[in-house]
């Protein structure tokens, strides 16, 4: 195979993911070259993920005590969504499965069949991540048991790829792009010229330069398909803030009258953010609500960021693959932005081409990549869409706006009778849907008939003994900070 010169435009997460995963997984057969501006800098938020990250890790032989030293990461168990169905509720999207599972029906099924026979007991109840989150536990369990993803310190993520990626041969190259030259018979691009003159050939570029999208779009023009209309929160303002308790092992999303507010837990501080519709609350009104509402001293400048919801119309368009912000941007609501970068770049390890690059690849690789965005899109609607909250014209926008057709369906398809199928790979699975929409208030009018199946005294074992294993188990845990601390290696007040 003929080593391929990759260039990577962008040093933020999604560059030095792609860098380190490149150079590790590739070896030889590639030629790694980033390109990134100091003065430039990242868009320094990104700090909850999912637990897909664990398999990205281990793909790369990370070592998870060491990475998280290095990036200040605690554990996460899900996100905790406050004000989302009424102002003052509050609900757990925990990863992991609630019960026990049967092919034919989810034990949404059997709860419900339970509830209908005097087993009031919260779902809840019968989920480990859910009720070790909710107690601030958290141990690694054999067999995996325990499934969880981070909370970590993007910046230090970044330095801590790009030492790996360094390592493993990939050459960082500090600069300003100037210039996306094209090839003036294909429409390829040629090269990246640097304000300093220099000029860096490659086969593959990879568009990481965040929002900007210099060369998918400044250069290519990809287009953008703009999402606005469902997804209408449209700017944030993170700040930095001292601990003032032990890190908990989850994210909140903290619903207010224009969209909503982050906190994320992490060993030395605590990221927080205002995201909001502009429509509906100026900056400096978003500004005032975030740091009356943020605990402990605040560390940084108020960090702005505009965005507009939604996706470059193909990920990959000739020689150029836009990875992280560059290729959209639907919703930090469920940590989803990383997972997409780690999507990516495994896609196209796989679609590596041997040598020219082939149209077949690109068309399989943007099909993939727009199902996962789309699924994905579905599911943040949904948290806005279907909520009981009429206090401020933003929600009453949300209540009443248009959906997708494979929403719509979805939704309808569990409040008749309790199903949720998963598609294509789907990111979020069964679990996740059902304690969504349960939590966002849906109530299903059937479910599966298999569940009657069961006998009174059946049912009660079954109930009870989910329900035992898992309060028995958060009980055997350490609480999640000291735990944190151990692992590490670190003092617990260091
Ligand atoms: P950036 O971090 O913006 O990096 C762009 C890079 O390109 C920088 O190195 C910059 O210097 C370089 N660059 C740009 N122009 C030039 C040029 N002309 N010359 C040279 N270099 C250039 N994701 C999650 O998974 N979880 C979250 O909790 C989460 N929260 C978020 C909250 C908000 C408000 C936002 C906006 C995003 C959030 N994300 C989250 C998304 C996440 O931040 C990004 O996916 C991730 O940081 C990747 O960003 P990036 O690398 O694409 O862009």
């Amino acid at each position: 195979m003929k080593a391929r010169r990759i260039v990577i435009a962008g040093g933020g997460t999604a560059g030095w993911m792609a860098a380190a995963a490149i150079a590790r997984v590739m070896g030889r057969a590639a030629e790694v070259t980033l390109v990134e501006s100091d003065t430039i800098g990242t868009v320094g938020v990104g700090e909850s993920t999912i637990p897909p990250l664990i398999t990205f890790n281990r793909l790369l032989g990370i070592n998870e005590a060491e990475f998280m030293r290095a990036t200040q990461a605690t554990f996460k168990l899900g996100i905790a969504f406050d004000g989302w169905k009424q102002a003052g509720d509050s609900y757990f999207h925990s990863f992991g499965l609630t019960g026990t599972d049967h092919w034919a029906a989810g034990f949404q099924h059997y709860w419900l069949d339970g509830q209908t026979r005097g087993h009031g007991q919260p779902y809840d109840d019968y989920c480990l991540e859910l009720i070790a989150a909710r107690e601030g536990k958290f141990a690694h369990l054999p067999d995996d048991r325990m499934n969880y993803a981070y909370q970590l310190d993007s910046a230090l993520y970044g330095r801590f790829l790009r030492r790996m990626a360094e390592a493993d041969g990939a050459h960082r190259i500090e600069g300003k792009i100037a210039q996306v030259e094209l090839d003036g018979a294909s429409g390829d691009i040629a090269a990246l010229r640097l304000e300093s003159g220099t000029r860096i050939e490659g086969d593959l570029f990879l568009d990481c330069t965040g929002f900007r999208a210099l060369l998918i779009e400044q250069a290519l023009h990809t287009g953008f398909d703009d999402w606005t209309h469902y997804l209408p929160c449209d700017a944030a303002i993170a700040v930095q803030t001292e601990s003032v308790a032990p890190a908990v092992p989850f994210t909140r999303a903290m619903a207010h009258d224009a969209g909503w507010q982050w906190r994320i837990p992490l060993q030395h501080r605590v990221g927080n953010g205002i995201v909001y519709c502009s429509r509906y609350l100026d900056h400096d009104a978003a500004l005032d609500r975030l740091l009356g509402n943020v605990e402990g001293r605040v560390l940084t400048q108020p960090n702005r960021i505009r965005f507009v919801t939604g996706a470059r119309r193909k990920q990959w368009h000739r020689n150029c693959i836009a990875l992280g912000l560059s290729g959209g941007f639907m919703e930090p609501l469920e940590s989803t932005s990383i997972h997409l970068i780690q999507r990516a770049i495994l896609r196209l390890i796989r679609m590596m081409p041997a040598g020219d690059v082939s149209p077949r690849d690109v068309a399989e690789f943007n099909d993939q990549q727009h199902t996962d965005m789309l699924q994905i899109r579905d599911f943040l609607i949904l948290h806005y869409k279907v909520t009981e909250r009429r206090d401020s014209p933003f929600w009453r926008q949300c209540a009443t706006m248009e959906i997708p057709d494979s929403l719509a369906q979805k939704i309808e398809l569990f409040r008749e009778t309790g199903r949720v199928f998963r598609k294509n790979e789907e990111l979020f699975a069964e679990n996740s849907w059902v304690q969504v929409m349960l939590g966002q208030g849906i109530v299903p009018r059937s479910h599966h008939p298999i569940a009657a199946k069961l006998g009174d005294d059946d049912m009660a074992r079954l109930l009870s003994t989910l329900r035992r294993n898992v309060a028995t188990t958060v009980r055997g845990l350490p609480p999640h900070a000291a735990y944190v601390a151990q692992y590490c290696g670190v003092a617990p007040d260091a």
